[in-house]
C-alpha cells in the first residue's frame, strides 16, 4: 500500500485489512510504503509494526509519487499473490476476499473495476474520457475504469517486476503481462480522511504519461498532420499556377498568405512537441535513474523469516 501523508487513515486501514485477511485461509504480510510523508505517517507505521508482525514498513528517501511507491511495494512483496491497494480506504478492504477468490479460481490478475465513483462530476467525466481515449489509442487492451487496486499472482508479478521501464503506468503494465485476467466490480469509496494528493495538473500529466507509454498513435498523428498540411500546400500551389496561367490577376493576398503561414507553423510546432514528448521519455529511459530509493525498512523479527506468505 502506497502511503503519502496518511497518518489519519492508517490505523483504521490496518484494522480493516487485517480483519479481512485473517478471515481468509491464507497467511499474509502487509507492506506499507511510506512515500516520503511529511506528517506522522512514519511514526504511525512504526507503531503498527511494533504491534503486528504481519506488517512491514518501507520508507522511501523522499516523495517519489504514487507509481514509484507501488513499484517499491511490488518489488518487496514476497507472497504467492500480491494485492495493491490505496491507503486511504477508497479501495474497499471488503473487496479483498473477492480478489482472493478470483485468484483461487485460477486468475493471475484480478483487477477491481471501479463502480459508483464518489469524486466530483468534472473529475468523473475526465476519468471517463481518459479511459475511453486511452483504450482506443493504446497498443494493449486496457480495461476501463480499472485503477491500481488488484491482485497479481506470483508469475504475473514476476513478469511485471521484470519490466525495467522507468515511466511506469501500473494498470497498463499489469494488462500487458497477460495471463488470465479477471475483472471484479468494486464500489469506490470516499476517502476516509485527508485530501487527495493529486492536483488536476498532476492527473493530466499522469494521463499523458500513460498514453505515451503505451501508444505510438500521437506520433502517427503528427505524420498524418504533416501529410495533410503538405497536401493542402500542393493543392494551393496548383490552384495558384493554374489560375495564373489562365490569366487571373491576384490582389495583395495577404489574408490567405498569413492563414497558410500560421497554419503550417502551428502544425510544425505541434508535431515537434509530440516528438519532444517521446524524446523526453527516451531520455528518462536511457538515464536509468531508479524510480525510488529506500531509506529504511521497519519490521519485527518474527515477520522477516516467513517463507511463502501470500
Ligand atoms: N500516494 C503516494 N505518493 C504520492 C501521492 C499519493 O504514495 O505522491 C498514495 C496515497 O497515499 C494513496 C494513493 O497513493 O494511498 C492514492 O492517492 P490519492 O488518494 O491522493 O489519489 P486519488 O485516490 O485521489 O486518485
Ligand atoms: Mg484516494
Amino acid at each position: 500500500m502506497p502511503c503519502f501523508n496518511e497518518e489519519e487513515t492508517l490505523k483504521e486501514l490496518h484494522r480493516q485489512v487485517v480483519a479481512e485477511l485473517a478471515s481468509s485461509s491464507h497467511d499474509f504480510e502487509v507492506v506499507l510504503v511510506d512515500d516520503g510523508s511529511r506528517d506522522g505517517t512514519a511514526r504511525v507505521i512504526a507503531e503498527i509494526c511494533a504491534r503486528d508482525s504481519h506488517v512491514r514498513g518501507l520508507h522511501l528517501s523522499r516523495n517519489f509519487g504514487h507509481e514509484a511507491a507501488i513499484e517499491a511495494g511490488l518489488r518487496d512483496a514476497r507472497g504467492d499473490a500480491t494485492i495493491v491497494m490505496d491507503a486511504d480506504l477508497q479501495d474497499s478492504p471488503a473487496a479483498v476476499a473477492r480478489l482472493i477468490a478470483a485468484w483461487e479460481d485460477g486468475a493471475d490478475v484480478a483487477y477491481a473495476v471501479r463502480e459508483k465513483r464518489k469524486e466530483g462530476r468534472l473529475l468523473r467525466a475526465a476519468f471517463h474520457v481518459f479511459y475511453r481515449l486511452a483504450g482506443r489509442m493504446m497498443s494493449i487492451d486496457l480495461p476501463r475504469d480499472a485503477g491500481p487496486f488488484s491482485l497479481l499472482s506470483r508469475r504475473a508479478l514476476d513478469a511485471l517486476n521484470g519490466m525495467g521501464e522507468i515511466n511506469r503506468y501500473f494498470p497498463g503494465l499489469r494488462a500487458f503481462t497477460g495471463f488470465r485476467q479477471v475483472a471484479v466490480p468494486v464500489e469506490r469509496n470516499e476517502r476516509l480522511a485527508g485530501e487527495t494528493k493529486y492536483s488536476l495538473v498532476k492527473r493530466a500529466a499522469g494521463a499523458a504519461n500513460a498514453i505515451i507509454s503505451f501508444s505510438k498513435l500521437p506520433l502517427r498523428a503528427a505524420t498524418v498532420l504533416g501529410f495533410v498540411s503538405a497536401g493542402f500546400a500542393i493543392m494551393a500551389g496548383i490552384f495558384v499556377i493554374v489560375s495564373r496561367v489562365s490569366g487571373a490577376k491576384f490582389s495583395a493576398g495577404w489574408a490567405s498568405l498569413i492563414v497558410v503561414v500560421l497554419f503550417v507553423s502551428g502544425v510544425q510546432l505541434l508535431t515537434l512537441g509530440i516528438v519532444g514528448e517521446y524524446v523526453g521519455k527516451i531520455f528518462d529511459e536511457v538515464r536509468r535513474r531508479p524510480n525510488y530509493i529506500v531509506a529504511e525498512r521497519v519490521e519485527t523479527d518474527e515477520g522477516s523469516g516467513a517463507g511463502s506468505t501470500p
